[in-house]
């Protein structure tokens, strides 16, 4: 399904390549590159994925990373970031960028928000400015960001919400959805909805239905992974993928655990952002094909190994569980540097997997093996990350 921009040669869209069961292998093609899918895109909210530079993750794999509107338009402000010429000048980036509307803030910052149907007024947590977020201004914010991809604004509800508020959410996303098509998005951008409805199936059927009329260039889940139950967030996205275009990417915001991966991956979710690899890095914990390991753990004091035998990142090839031990026990940055560099290694050699696997017809075999991995190793309280990654990426 690629349609050609109106004003250049250039080829934007969303191409499936290959099918197995609902799960499917694919291509975006975004003005920065084209990148393979299923894809996890790392989180960089304040114009940087923490503890990386922009070559390193060129380096490892990463095709798209994550900027968000809000925090960026508050600082460094708009003015400098048109100085640059767009973000991915500002960061010295080269490849896709999407980014988050400011929606996801309207649920992190409830407490220093108020909300009607034209927008959001938002206080910002980190200088105490106000700013009446509308959809038109979130897409003007997108537009002068220069973002490959674009999120609609949207009220995204708490996990907790009643079925009424949710559905009030509900409506007032398909009227901003609405009004930021109407505004529309820049030459060689794309322009993707969210859909939302709560704990509530109907709503997310609803949401999605509603949506699906729209020309979007693509489709979000959104306000899920908050902290409701696995089984939940399976199913709910279940109800929301049944109900999009089969076409069109679709998109899981805000879940990024291979678990979590896995799984929706197997019912058709092309794309996943989440802190949390990088987040577990600087926590001191490493992800791997055998489960998480806590490398800070005293039993990797003398273990001379590197943190997964078969990983080319540059940790892996350079020194073992002993030193980057070492380094999180002296409370040395290169101790989350070097675990970042694998974290995000390991996400994109475990895309490669995935999407190999659904090819070869070996998906399923892969799933029991990440499921049964990441079963036995310790569960951690970063499994839901969305809910506190507002500011900390
Ligand atoms: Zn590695």
């Amino acid at each position: 399904m690629l349609e050609k921009s109106q004003h250049r040669e250039q080829v934007l869209g969303f191409e499936i390549k290959f099918r197995n069961g609902m799960a499917r292998v694919g291509a975006i093609h975004t003005a920065h590159g084209v990148f393979d899918t299923p894809i996890f895109m790392p989180v960089g909210t304040n114009g940087n994925v923490k503890l990386m530079r922009a070559d390193q993750l060129k380096q490892i794999g990463v095709g798209i990373l994550l900027g968000n509107s809000y925090h960026l338009a508050v600082k460094p402000g708009l003015d400098v970031i048109k100085l640059h010429g767009g973000l991915h000048n500002f960061m010295g980036w080269k490849g896709g960028i999407l980014t988050d509307s400011g929606g996801f803030q309207v649920f992190s910052l409830r407490e220093l928000r108020q909300i009607n149907d034209d927008g959001v007024l938002i206080r910002s947590p980190v200088d105490g400015s106000k700013m009446f977020l509308t959809p038109e201004l979130s897409m003007e914010i997108q537009k002068v960001l220069g973002s490959d991809i674009v999120m609609v604004l949207d009220h995204c509800p708490g996990p907790k919400e009643s079925y009424e508020e949710a559905l009030r959410s509900l409506k007032r996303t398909q009227q901003w959805a609405d009004r930021c098509l109407k505004y529309g998005v820049k030459e060689g951008q794309m322009l993707f909805a969210i859909a939302q409805g709560g704990m509530y199936e109907d709503l997310r059927r609803l949401s999605a239905q509603g949506l699906s009329e729209l020309p979007f260039d693509g489709f979000a889940v959104g306000g899920l992974s908050l902290g409701e139950e696995f089984e939940k967030t399976l199913y709910l996205t279940n109800v929301t993928v049944e109900s999009l275009p089969s076409e069109k990417p679709r998109y899981f915001m805000g879940g990024g655990s291979p678990e979590l991966i896995v799984h929706l991956v197997e019912i058709g979710v092309d794309m996943f952002d989440s802190v949390f690899p990088t987040r577990l890095a600087r926590h001191g914990t490493a992800l791997t094909f055998k489960g998480r390991l806590n490398i800070k753990s005293a039993k990797f004091k003398n273990d001379l190994d590197p943190i997964e035998g078969e990983c080319d990142c540059v940790a892996c090839r350079n020194y073992s569980r002993s030193y980057v031990h070492h380094l999180l026990d002296r409370g040395e940055v290169l101790g989350g540097i070097l675990l970042t560099n694998h974290n995000l290694r390991f996400m994109m050699r475990f895309m490669e997997r995935l999407r190999q696997s659904i090819f070869d017809g070996t998906f399923l075999d892969l799933k029991k093996e990440v499921v049964d991995s990441y079963a036995k190793s310790e569960s951690d309280k970063f499994c839901y990350d969305s809910a506190d990654s507002t500011l900390s990426g």
